[in-house]
């Protein structure tokens, strides 16, 4: 319950809790023939794009040695937009992938913000064991995540109502936000490349044939893992490549 400045109690709502997070494929202009079309412009000029479907085994091939080699600009001539429901604390991450990446995110000056707050999900393990560089995460017990959500959902609720007694109160939203976690859930457009995508997932996914391999922040990872479905489905050529070379960007 919060309180307008003329004195009317109002009903504050009722935060909700997710431990997932979505990720959208809003459009695209993107296929394994970009990539062709791109590198044989070297060789065959204008008659490239009739060149494409005539031999799938060399496409296939000239795909691989680009990646190989590291011949990366012919990954950029094609373009995929998604939609991305995340906590702040992920995007916080993500925005520092800067080459390659466009951005846009919903504004906490201009609307007020929804009362969605991220709360690990059972399979999320909890612990931390190990040195720093080289430590695993493992379960947490029964007890550890009760408190976790406990906790959480506690402090979460705290948060909203303050916010929401400020805004009550006539406070800009863009001053009454500060009092929000980066458990809030918020959402984004973010547009790539395959090039750009695939620096993104070496270094934000843990894969068995990664090269070198990373230990991302498993939130982003899960984000991750959605982007890489629904590219795979769109350049599965590439996305072959790329897994059989290490999973190195090029
Ligand atoms: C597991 C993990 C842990 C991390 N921990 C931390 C942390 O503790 N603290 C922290 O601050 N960050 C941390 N980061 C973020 C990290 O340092 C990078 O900012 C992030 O991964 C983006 O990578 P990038 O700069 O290669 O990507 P992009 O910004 O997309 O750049 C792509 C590539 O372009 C080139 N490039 C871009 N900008 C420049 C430039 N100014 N000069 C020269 N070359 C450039 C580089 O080759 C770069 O690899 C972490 C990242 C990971 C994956």
């Amino acid at each position: 319950m919060t309180v307008t400045p003329d004195g009317t109690p109002t009903e504050t709502a009722e935060p909700t809790f997710r431990s997932e997070v979505t990720v959208e494929l809003v459009k695209h202009t993107a296929s394994d023939s970009d990539v062709l079309w791109a590198a044989r412009v070297s060789t065959a000029g204008e008659q490239s794009l009739e060149e494409l479907s005539k031999d799938p085994e060399r496409s296939k091939g000239l795909i691989n040695y680009l990646m190989r080699d590291r011949h990366g600009s012919p990954f950029e001539h094609n373009s995929m937009t998604f939609f991305i429901s995340a906590p702040i604390f992920v995007f916080r991450e993500f925005m520092r992938h800067r080459v390659g990446w466009s951005y846009n995110e919903e504004s906490g000056r201009y609307r007020e913000l929804e009362p969605v707050f991220y709360v690990p999900g059972e399979s999320r393990k909890l612990v931390q064991q190990g040195r720093p560089g080289k430590y695993e995460f493992v379960e947490g017990t029964p007890e550890q995540q009760k408190l976790t959500t406990r906790a959480m959902e506690d402090s979460y609720r705290q948060a909203y109502e303050a916010y929401q007694e400020m805004l009550a109160a006539g406070v800009a939203r863009e001053v009454a936000r500060a009092v929000l976690p980066v458990g809030l859930y918020s959402s984004m457009y973010a547009t790539c490349n395959a090039r750009s995508l695939m620096h993104f997932l070496g270094l934000r996914t843990q894969h068995e044939l990664a090269r070198v391999p990373s230990f991302p922040q498993r939130e982003i990872e899960m984000v991750g893992e959605q982007m890489e479905a629904h590219w795979a489905g769109l350049m599965p050529l590439t996305y072959a490549a790329f897994n059989a070379n290490g999973r190195v960007a090029p």
